[in-house]
Parts: C-alpha cells; sequence; structure tokens
C-alpha cells in the first residue's frame, strides 16, 4: 500500500493542479456556473501547444456568428486575423462581446456559423485538450491555490523544476518579492495564507504562463487601475510573456495597446472600426473618441 501511495499522492496533486487551472480558466470566463458540453471529434489533428518547439500560432476568427441563446444573437459577423507573432488588440465599450470572443477562441461554446481557426484549422478539429494547452491566459483575476507560492507557479507546468520556476518568476518580475519573504517560494498563499495584492496575483500569472510556454497569448487586462509603479512593472513582464507569441489583448487601457499590429473596436457585437493606433486616431471616429476621453483621465 505505501509503494501505491507515492503514485497515487502525486497523481492527486496532479489532478487538483488541473482542477485549480480549470478552475482558474472558468473563473477568467466567467463560467464558473456554466457547464459547457463540446465533443471532441472523432479523428482530431495534431496540435503543436509549446512555443519553444514550434512556430508561433495563427489564429482566425471568420465571419462569426454567435448567441449564448439563439434567440439573442451576440457576434453578428467577425472576422479577423492575428498572424504568427503578432499582437491584436480588441477595445470597446462593456457588453460589446470581447470575452465572448476568447470564450470561442478556448472552444467553450460552438460558433453559430462562421468558424474560428487556429493554424489553418477550425478549432472543432482539435482535441480541447491540445487546444487549451496550446493556449495562455493571463486572467483580470487571478485565482490562488491554497499551497505555496512556488506551487502556485508551477502549476504552469507540472513537474517544473524548482529553477525553472525561480526563472519564470524572475522573468515575471515576481522573484525579488518571493525572495524577501521569511519562508520564500514555501509562503503559502490564498484564502488561508498571504494575501497578494493583484498586481503580485498578476505576476504570478505571468510565471505560470511562462512555464506553461502556449503558442497563443490572451491578456485579458483588468479594469481596476493599478499603481503607476505596479502597472510599469506588470507591463514589462507582460512583454517578455507576449514577446514573438500571438497575442490576443482584451483591453481597457489604450495606452497599453499602442504596438499593437491592430486593434478592433467592438461595438454591439460588430468590428465597427479596425487599424493600428496611428492609423486610428488618424481617421478620427469611436477610437480616437476613446483615446481623447482615456488621455483626460491621465491614462
Ligand atoms: P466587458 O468589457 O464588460 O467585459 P465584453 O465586451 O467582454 O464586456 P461580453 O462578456 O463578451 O462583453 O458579453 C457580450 C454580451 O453577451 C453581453 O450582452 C452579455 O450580457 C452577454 N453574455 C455574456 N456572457 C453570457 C452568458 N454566459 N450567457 C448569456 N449571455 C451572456
Amino acid at each position: 500500500l505505501l509503494q501505491l501511495y507515492g503514485p497515487l499522492n502525486f497523481l492527486g496533486s496532479v489532478y487538483s493542479g488541473i482542477r485549480t487551472a480549470l478552475v482558474d480558466l472558468e473563473h477568467m470566463l466567467g463560467l464558473a456556473d456554466e457547464v459547457v458540453e463540446v465533443a471532441d471529434p472523432p479523428n482530431p489533428l495534431p496540435l503543436a501547444t509549446k512555443l519553444s518547439v514550434s512556430a508561433p500560432a495563427r489564429v482566425e476568427f471568420r465571419d462569426v456568428r454567435f448567441g449564448y441563446r439563439p434567440d439573442r444573437e451576440i457576434l453578428h459577423g467577425v472576422s479577423f486575423m492575428v498572424e504568427p507573432g503578432h499582437k491584436v488588440a480588441i477595445v470597446g465599450s462593456t457588453g460589446a462581446g470581447k470575452s465572448t470572443i476568447s470564450r470561442l477562441l478556448f472552444r467553450f461554446y460552438d460558433v453559430s456559423s462562421g468558424a474560428v481557426l487556429v493554424d489553418g484549422h477550425d478549432v472543432r478539429d482539435y482535441r480541447q485538450a491540445d487546444l487549451r494547452a496550446a493556449i495562455g491566459v493571463v486572467p483580470q483575476d487571478t485565482v490562488l491555490f491554497n499551497d505555496t507560492i512556488g506551487y502556485n507557479i508551477a502549476y504552469g507546468r507540472l513537474g517544473a523544476t524548482q529553477d525553472e520556476v525561480e526563472q519564470a518568476a524572475r522573468l515575471a518580475q515576481i522573484h525579488d518579492f518571493i525572495a524577501s519573504l521569511p519562508e520564500g517560494y514555501k509562503t503559502r498563499v490564498g484564502e488561508r495564507g498571504l494575501k497578494l495584492s493583484g498586481g503580485e496575483k498578476q505576476r504570478v500569472a505571468i510565471a505560470r504562463t511562462i512555464l506553461k510556454d502556449p503558442r497563443v497569448l490572451v491578456l485579458d487586462e483588468a479594469t481596476s487601475a493599478l499603481d503607476t509603479h505596479t502597472e510599469k512593472e506588470i507591463q514589462a513582464a507582460l512583454k517578455t510573456v507576449a514577446a514573438r507569441r500571438t497575442t490576443l489583448v482584451i483591453a481597457h487601457r489604450l495606452s497599453t495597446i499602442v504596438d499593437a499590429d491592430e486593434i478592433l473596436v467592438m461595438g454591439h457585437g460588430l468590428v465597427v472600426q479596425r487599424g493600428t493606433h496611428a492609423a486610428l486616431l488618424a481617421e478620427g471616429g469611436p477610437y480616437a473618441a476613446m483615446w481623447a476621453a482615456q488621455g483626460s483621465e491621465g491614462a
């Protein structure tokens, strides 16, 4: 029995890690109360998941229509392409359908018509587990597991060594903070442990994603503003994780997306304007108005 205990215990921690990662993802996607059933195809296509062993992915939305309920369509034909290694940002008023786009990319729901494609193939042609391994999320609000801060970072890739965890923490600019704690990486966090600030939690999420090494990155920017110093550190950490990665940003602060390859302005389930920051400003219209409004708030 004792011989069995080790592997079982290991499996238990793998399972709880997976569970927590899913909880995190569902929380970020606002799906905590929903059970969504989408089926794997009988003969799934292979999909490379890690950036370190394959090229960045290409993501495409092709005339996507979708509603959570048949009588209320939310997306009315959305098309865009994120070229490998490029960064596309989605902005728009609340309820415009921004988060819905990231939920469809993860295939939490199937589209009513049109298609979501990764590497040129419909997401319905892949195994869901592969699709979700290929996409990493840095959510608005990270749910921490009641365990050590080291474990919370490591479950980005179960089985990562302490060196790998520390390397990821360094890149995410959270290593110095952790090293300053009396118990270092063994410090317990979460509801029953040390409470981390919003900025610290976000850096834990970034470190996790660095370990996960996904080919596609979804950044769901926090609505609440962090202080300027923290914001600068987070932006630097995000730059590291987004480097060379195909990135989709759901943006609330326009100042963070001026370098995006393309910005999509969503309004009522449609892309109402698209282009680079400079082109959209020159064009006038909704984006220029949002920029002027945020500028006056000091964003
Ligand atoms: P925000 O900036 O406030 O996060 P958003 O642009 O991300 O908004 P979505 O979350 O994509 O907006 O929501 C688009 C529309 O879909 C909204 O009208 C919302 O009420 C509706 N909606 C979102 N989630 C669900 C759901 N699970 N079931 C039914 N309707 C939903």
